[in-house]
């Protein structure tokens, strides 16, 4: 059964998709300026403007309806009088206004198309497999590059451009690389820092192969390492290994969050935790399903997740070590595969 069929057994009314990724998963079309139409009984109709309009035109699955560059403000004035779903997490209130202005009676749903999407079929395991793969290559190679003496912005730069010379059509997000205390902030941005001996440099970075992303994370060390920074990372290796143990159909996301924590908890650092264990990834970075400590989310087969624990100490530095994992019948498969053992490069 085709994904938009699917979607349809799913529906109890129509369902008006706003979302880009959410378009480009139903009917493969990429635009960030469409929308589709879908009735419970599987008629659907793609509208998008001028740009798109050629291949949109050469889908076979859906009727196409070329609109003006408002594609939501002519669409309004096409569905007049009509009660239709809408998703919440993406549509505007401007654009919610500009439905009920036009006598649209707008019905706020949430996750429908993204449920369907957290269950990987075998097209998107492949892509999300190369991609990983893409990403294995570029840390094999960066574990043998020089850190200490260039800038955190320097080495993001040779790790974007060597994803892309490996393969992939972009990054998954920015490519973080954060040295000594500016890894003690899981979001930091590559800045002018220059890399020095004896700090842990955390790197997180992600290729984009056929639209999916990957995601890993590794901490490097440049050189020997106090005793504190040493075991906060064989801590987070340990809480890690438990995270993904704890991987498998039927686990609740809380439930892996919570086994990640618990050596990190004993160990006194919990605090230092701070964010959630991982997230789901397809076409877009982050989607369903969630591992947080208020997940409500089940694991199931086809799953694809990353497992990334972290440790923060302010002023001293951080580790966080990230795999991307696809949930099996009885586990899970780690689909970035380079090793995660204390690496020291130069
Ligand atoms: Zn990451
Ligand atoms: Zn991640």
């Amino acid at each position: 059964m085709s994904r938009l069929d699917r979607l349809a057994s799913r529906l109890a009314e129509t369902l008006l998709v706003t979302t880009p990724a959410n378009v480009r998963y139903l009917t493969g079309l990429e635009s960030s300026n469409a929308a589709l139409l879908v009735e419970p009984d599987g008629e659907a109709t793609l509208y998008t403007d001028f740009r798109y309009a050629e291949t949109a035109r050469r889908l076979d699955r859906v009727a196409f309806v070329e609109t003006r560059r408002n594609v939501l403000a002519e669409l309004a004035g096409l569905l007049a009088g009509r009660r239709i779903a809408v998703e919440a997490e993406q549509l505007t209130v401007a654009g919610f206004d500009t439905l009920v202005t036009a006598g649209v009676e707008p019905v706020p749903t949430q996750g429908v198309v993204l449920a369907m999407r957290a269950v990987k079929d075998d097209g998107e395991l492949d892509a999300i497999r190369r991609a990983a793969r893409v990403s294995d290559r570029v840390f094999a190679e960066l574990a043998r590059e020089q850190f200490t003496g260039r800038t955190e912005r320097e080495l993001a730069w040779w790790i974007e451009r060597r994803l892309r010379e490996e393969g992939a059509t972009g990054t998954s997000f920015d490519v973080i690389v954060a040295a000594g205390a500016g890894a003690a902030s899981p979001h930091s941005h590559p800045g002018d820092r220059i890399v020095e001996p004896r700090q842990l440099v955390i790197v997180d970075a992600g290729a984009v192969v056929d639209g999916y992303c990957s995601d890993c994370t590794r901490t490097f060390a440049t050189g020997e390492l106090s005793e504190q920074l040493a075991a906060a990372y064989e801590l987070c290796l340990r809480a890690q290994l438990d995270g993904l143990a704890a991987v498998c159909p039927g686990a609740q996301g809380r439930a892996v969050d919570a086994a990640s924590r618990v050596a990190i908890e004993a160990a006194g650092l919990g605090a230092a935790y701070g964010h959630g264990l991982g997230h789901g990834v397809g076409l877009e970075i982050h989607e369903a399903p969630v591992l947080r400590p208020e997940s409500e989310d089940v694991l199931e087969q086809g799953n694809v997740v990353t497992v990334e624990p972290g440790i923060y100490l302010p002023g001293v530095g951080g580790v966080r070590i990230e795999d991307l994992v696809v949930v099996t019948d009885d586990g899970c498969e780690r689909l970035t595969t380079f090793g995660k053992e204390l690496i020291t490069v130069e």
